[in-house]
């Protein structure tokens, strides 16, 4: 087995991506220009990573043939989402490193593990119960109260996978709804503002936080990022020690990022983390020294990480759906930096690409 933490793969390494969406797109695209060769393993044809990227496989993730022959292809594995089947996980690192390690995947993909985690590190997350049957929902909503979120523990995105229940007779609904025995039931977070923070740990364990970005969501989607967040000093304190307490708790090596809610009384609560690029990290792209994919790559090649300070303020606006018909204004702002996805078909709810728009 090859997982030595302290292994340093040196440009014209092929990195292995799991995924094939638009974080893998703009991971490989930064690979690139460090000189890196990337190999793309995804289920979908003409994928947005696969569009920029050296080598591709279109299998299956639950495949063993084919991920045993990627994982023998390639120098190191990371992956660009996280739904990827935990057997096949250790099938591959049973032949490749992983960055960052699997252990963090397997806290990563399970909302329940991600709070328990959090809460053994002194990080503040909303009141919680684990649901496994609907006798454990009579009795959490009894305890949390509502307003609350019920919510699936794994494969939830963008909102879906969760229901709010505004009362509790609407517990039965909610039950059948998301049908699942695997289940976590959260107060409903009055919150004044949503933040999240990047995180980058190398393999010599140092650290570089991203400024704090404001995060605007519609319809439980991502819409807009805004950097710096409008908050105190002390919030963005905060809120960058925790995502240090995490990372190095985690002995992360890649990044890491972690979405919370602000409150009134300017504490925060930790509502999620991601071990990879995220969406509310795509200002770097033009607004920070150095990208958080370039700083992705950087660290989970065992190179030194890249600074991070903000050069310049950025408004992220993602392109999602039809909004895509916006961009020739943006191509007529001379602040407007495009970064699209490759995606043929427009979809409602599906992310095309994004606008990093400058501060003049
Ligand atoms: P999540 O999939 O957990 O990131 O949730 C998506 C979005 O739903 C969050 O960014 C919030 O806007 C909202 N949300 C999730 N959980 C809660 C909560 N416990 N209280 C209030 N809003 C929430």
């Amino acid at each position: 087995m090859k997982n030595n933490s302290l292994d340093v793969f040196p440009p014209g390494s092929i990195i292995g991506i799991m995924g094939g969406g638009q974080l893998g797109r703009m991971t490989a695209l930064a690979a690139a220009n460090l000189g890196y060769r990337c190999h793309i393993y995804t289920e979908d044809t003409d994928s947005p990573a696969a569009q920029v990227s050296a080598t591709t496989t279109v299998a299956s993730y639950k495949d063993q043939a084919a991920l045993t022959q990627f994982a023998k292809a390639v120098d190191i594995i990371t992956y660009e989402f996280e739904n990827i089947p935990l057997s096949s996980i250790t099938l591959l690192k049973n032949i490749k490193a992983i960055r960052p390690s699997p252990s963090i995947l397997a806290i990563s993909q399970h909302r329940g593990k991600e709070k328990e985690f959090a809460e053994q590190h002194g990080v503040n997350v909303a009141p919680y119960k684990i649901i496994k049957k609907i006798s454990d929902l009579e009795s959490a909503i009894k305890t949390i109260g509502t307003p609350s979120v019920l919510k699936t523990c794994r494969f939830g995105y963008d909102g879906k996978g969760q229901i709010v229940i505004n009362e509790p007779e609407e517990i039965h609904s909610a039950w059948n709804q998301l049908s699942s025995d695997d289940l976590v039931l959260e107060q409903f977070v009055e919150f004044e503002k949503e933040i999240s923070i990047i995180i980058a740990r190398d393999t010599n364990h140092k650290t570089k936080a991203y400024q704090a970005a404001e995060n605007n969501h519609v319809d439980h989607i991502l819409d807009a990022t805004t950097v710096p967040a409008d908050i105190t000093d002390k919030t963005a304190s905060m809120a960058a020690d925790i995502g240090l307490k995490l990372a190095e708790s985690l002995d992360l090596i890649g990044l890491l990022a972690v979405e919370m809610f602000v409150m009134g009384d300017g504490t925060v609560v930790m509502n999620e983390i991601a071990p990879r690029p995220h969406n509310s990290g795509h200002w770097t792209q033009d607004g920070a020294q150095t990208s958080q994919f370039e700083q992705f790559v950087r660290a989970i090649t065992g190179q030194p990480l890249g600074e991070t300070k903000m050069t310049r303020p950025v408004k992220m606006q993602n392109l999602i759906g039809d909004a895509v018909r916006q961009l020739p204004s943006f191509f007529t702002n001379p602040n407007a930096k495009i970064h699209l996805y490759g995606k043929q078909e427009v979809r409602p709810g599906r992310k095309m690409g994004h606008v990093n728009i400058l501060e003049p």
